[in-house]
């Protein structure tokens, strides 16, 4: 490497519209406008760190001050005085404010001043101010106020990777623009035009992953190919870019994955060793096989969207994924993401990032081991014991309307679709003592309608007039609610699942 090594994400910076990468929309409704005359006094770009904001803005000022035409071009030349101050950051008429330095209102104040003098060189004072969500409430308002009544020869760009930190008064004042994420396919090419041009020998597979982990940013994709090229001196292929990223092959992604799902926990454990002896990255690896999940899910017979194909999965891999998933349930791959999910910030705070992943690993297994809440509902129909006053099950079978414990009014609540009565009930209602036309009960909450409610719907279901004492004290028996929730809490493999997550509680039922 010579000293005079300029990143390629700088030498590469594209210098015109149509060397943008990946931002098709914008180049067209930006280069209509201006071939039109309808320039705007204000621009905003937004969009995640390394799609182009910067470049965009540079090539938006050239188009306005290049001199190699009458008025702005959406073909700046390139090479004129002002096309080359601007591309070089050093047109005295084209201000770049980095937001981040230059919070305060003074600054911006002074900034802001100076746009009611006329430009020196250029058609346009053009003012890039990168990172504006970073200026302060008082900086926004003086910028606000030159927003509100620009000068005829000044133009805003604003650039930002976080655009709801923006105030909607500035926004609403500004053109926007997003800059998408540039897909994979995109930066492939483009990182093989500048291997080519850069002499460097990069194979489709090295180039592929590469793009992937740019994730749709051209400078951290270039950033991440200066690094492959200084690490192998020019003949960039997968292992090395592989070693680079700490990653995992994916076959080995996807036989971890197979292990996991079968149950065998000292297998699991024993590749989990493995892999990180090997020197991957274990963030990078539960993104890994998170992606497998996601394209598992994907391709699984009960969605059956696709085998895949487009998948980042080889035949070879994505059959063994199909082996998979005819013994692992839709509910299983999705029940193993959200694992997976929580895991992700855990991992990126623990100190022990291993034993962080270790225990994951586990709960992962007993997660695909156990069968669903709706399953254990399914396969345990036992029905509830009574709290209070257990009436002889086969009197509720012979007249469809008695109501003769707790556990038959909910139910005759809910099969009339009284919903709103039986929310309260289930909630706030403890049944004191209840037989054939009488009901003692405790109201926890008090409210003054509920009794007039329920026994008026009494009447109407069992075709009788009740008699309901409100108890004044409470007779210690659980609602509904907490009935159901103590039920449920004490099935074992309910427990087992509970304590798979520290401090959970069951929030909700649902049949
Ligand atoms: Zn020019």
């Amino acid at each position: 490497m010579d000293n005079n090594y300029t990143v390629l994400a700088r030498k590469y910076r594209s210098q015109d519209f149509k060397s943008l990468i990946g931002q098709d929309v914008l180049v067209k409704t930006l280069t209509t406008a201006i071939n039109t005359g309808r320039i705007a006094h204000a621009y905003i770009f937004t969009g995640i760190r390394g799609t182009g904001k910067t470049s965009t803005a540079r090539i938006l000022a050239k188009a306005l001050n290049c001199l190699a035409s009458d008025g702005p071009t959406a073909t700046p030349c390139g090479v004129c005085e002002n096309c080359r101050a601007i591309a070089a950051g050093q047109h005295i008429d084209v201000m770049e404010i980095d937001a981040a330095s230059h919070t305060g209102v003074d600054n911006i104040r002074d900034i802001l001043d100076a746009a009611q003098y006329r430009p020196t060189n250029g058609r346009y004072k053009v003012y890039i101010i990168d990172e504006v969500h970073m200026l302060s409430t008082a900086a926004f308002n003086a910028l606000l106020k030159t927003l509100e009544e620009p000068p005829a020869h000044v133009i805003f760009i604003l650039a930002t990777t976080e655009i709801r930190k923006v105030p909607v008064t500035i926004l609403s004042r500004c053109q926007r623009f997003d800059l998408v994420r540039v897909p994979v396919d995109t930066l492939k090419k483009h990182f093989n035009w500048i291997a080519a041009n850069e002499k460097i020998e990069l194979t489709d597979a090295a180039n592929e992953l590469l793009a992937r982990a740019a994730d749709g940013s051209v400078r951290d994709g270039l950033s991440l190919l200066d690094q492959a090229i200084a690490q192998t001196g020019g003949h960039v292929d997968e292992a090395a870019v592989m070693d680079m990223l700490k990653r995992a092959d994916r076959n080995v992604v996807v036989d971890f994955m197979d292990t996991i799902l079968s149950g065998d926990t000292a297998r699991a454990l024993e590749m989990s060793d493995t892999i990180y002896t090997n020197g991957a990255d274990l963030v990078m690896l539960l993104n890994d096989m998170m992606e497998w999940t996601h394209w598992a899910t994907r391709m699984h017979p009960a969605i059956n969207a696709g085998d895949g194909a487009n998948s980042p999965y080889t035949a070879d891999q994505r059959e063994k994924t199909r082996k998979i998933n005819s013994r692992v349930s839709l509910n299983t791959l999705s029940r193993i993401w959200q694992v997976m999910v929580a895991a992700v910030s855990e991992m990126q705070m623990s100190g022990n990032q291993k034993q962080c992943f270790d225990m994951l690993i586990v709960r992962m297994m007993h997660i695909a081991d156990m069968p669903s809440v709706q399953e254990i509902l399914k396969s345990n129909p036992k029905p509830a014991p009574q709290t209070v006053a257990p009436a002889p099950q086969t009197a509720a079978q012979n007249t469809e309307n008695k109501i003769e414990s707790a556990q038959d009014l909910g139910h005759a609540m809910q099969k009339d679709k009284q919903i709103l009565l039986y929310t309260y009930f289930s909630e706030n209602v403890e049944v004191c003592e209840i037989s054939d036309g009488r009901l003692n009960y405790f109201d926890r909450k008090g409210d003054k309608d509920f009794a007039h409610k329920l026994s008026t719907w009494l009447e109407k279901y069992t075709g009788k007039p009740w008699t309901l004492v409100h108890s004044a004290q409470s007779c210690h028996v659980p609602t509904a609610i907490e009935h159901q929730q103590q039920e449920l809490a004490s099935d074992p493999m309910m427990a087992q699942a509970m304590g798979l997550f520290e401090g959970a509680e069951i929030v909700e039922v649902s049949k």
